[in-house]
């Protein structure tokens, strides 16, 4: 983790303002939605990327029955028989 030297206060609604060039370096605009993860004792913050509900990875996603799936499962679904031998499919 790289610290960028910036201390801000949290407000009493337990808002802190994200700096405009920590926004403009990560490339995060108005209304972007951000995920917030904890580290340990670290709370982190980074640009949502939705991800798949079974994989987990974060890039080519569709949404399907409002769950986010990547292709390489939707391939996955649509052709079980070529990534399962016989005995897994019994
Ligand atoms: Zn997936």
């Amino acid at each position: 983790m790289k610290s960028t030297g910036i201390v801000r206060n949290i407000d009493r609604l337990g808002r802190v303002v994200l700096p405009m060039e920590l926004r403009k370096l990560l490339d995060l605009k108005v209304q972007d939605p951000v995920e917030i993860f904890t580290h340990g004792s670290d709370v982190v913050i980074r640009k949502y990327r939705p991800s798949c509900v079974f994989c987990n990875r974060d890039g080519d996603i569709v949404e399907f029955k409002g769950l986010n799936v990547c292709s390489h499962c939707i391939a996955e679904l649509s052709a079980p028989e070529e990534y399962f031998s016989e005995n897994e499919i019994l």
